[in-house]
């Protein structure tokens, strides 16, 4: 099963893919501690009202003399009037960001990149997995298959994070769940106030009844956790090509034009970030990617 990929931005809001266009911050909502959602307006309209995203996809956010970085979008896609971006406060470009506030200006590049394959999988029962701060990129999916839901069969998010205090989106569970999205949530750890399971993203694959044959896999998160995934998908026999991954790389341009982002004979930025398991699961084997 083939991914879309977009080797430049799909919005042609530039002529140029390496010139960022300015836009507001709007608000910021913190989701955890340490995470955010800045929701962002370009400051031109006419900018605004032609930018669309496909869920999966990124944007490259800069800081005049701070730098640029990589940010899924993790809002609505039919949401016109802002972006959202939740970001956790890692380094140089991230911190600044939120030192901007509301009402700071920012440039933005995109949307860049790939897209989970929600089309194609219509029909199929969709199990999302996601840890921390994977589940940004896929909160654009779930709101999909909101609107969608008769098209899709069972679907299931797997969601774990290293405490209660550090999941992301809490309050929008019940909205998901009422659409028939059942919600398995683990932490690493916990006080006795923790009433609900403890333990890591793959372990919550022994207790899902899957039927390989209908079934596809979405996943994002640490390394180690989007790798556990997909074998304890594989082990259920997924096909490898019903299984996505989105990943993470430090990338520049964007559109695969400096090679930075490069992971055997891809681009994670413009043949990813979203990958079938099929194309880029020989080269996740490898220590270290
Ligand atoms: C396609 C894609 C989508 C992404 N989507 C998201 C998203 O939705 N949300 C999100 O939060 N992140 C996302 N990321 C990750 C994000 O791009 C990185 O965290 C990015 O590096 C942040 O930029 P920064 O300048 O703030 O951090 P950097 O300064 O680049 O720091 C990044 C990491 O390096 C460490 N580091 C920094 N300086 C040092 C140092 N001197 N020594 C040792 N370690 C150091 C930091 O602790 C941090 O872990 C995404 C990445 C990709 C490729």
């Amino acid at each position: 099963m083939t991914v879309l990929t977009t080797s430049k931005p799909t919005t042609d809001f530039s002529s140029d893919p390496m010139l960022p266009v300015w836009a507001e911050i709007l608000k910021i909502e913190q989701e955890a501690p340490g995470v955010y959602t800045y929701w962002l307006k370009f400051t031109d309209p006419e900018v605004q009202k032609n930018y669309s995203f496909q869920p999966g996809q990124f944007n490259l956010l800069t800081i005049p003399g701070y730098g640029e970085a990589a940010l899924s979008i993790s809002s609505h896609p039919n949401n016109k009037e802002a972006i959202g971006h939740t970001i956790r406060l890692t380094g140089n470009v991230t911190n600044a960001i939120d030192r901007l506030g509301v009402g700071g200006k920012l440039g933005l590049r995109g949307p860049f990149g790939s897209a989970w394959p929600l089309e194609q999988l219509k029909g199929r029962d969709i199990y999302i997995a996601a840890g921390g701060i994977g589940l940004p990129p896929l909160r654009p999916v779930i709101y999909q298959i909101m609107d969608n839901r008769e098209d899709y069969g069972k679907v299931v998010v797997i969601y774990g994070a290293r405490t209660p205090e550090d999941l992301q989106f809490t309050a929008e569970y019940d909205d998901w769940e009422a659409k028939d999205i059942e919600m398995m949530v683990c932490v690493d750890s916990c006080d006795d106030t923790w009433t609900g399971l403890v333990g890591v993203v793959p372990m919550l694959f022994y207790s899902l009844r899957l039927d390989p044959k209908k079934s596809a896999l979405m996943t994002c998160g640490p390394e180690i956790m989007i790798r556990f995934a997909a074998y304890e998908a594989i082990a259920r026999r997924v096909p490898r090509d019903r299984i996505f991954v989105s990943l993470e790389k430090n990338m520049k341009c964007g559109f695969g034009s400096c090679g930075h982002c490069q992971l055997g004979p891809y681009f994670v930025c413009k043949d990813g970030p979203v990958f079938s398991y099929e194309q880029i699961g020989p080269y996740l084997e490898v220590e270290d990617f």
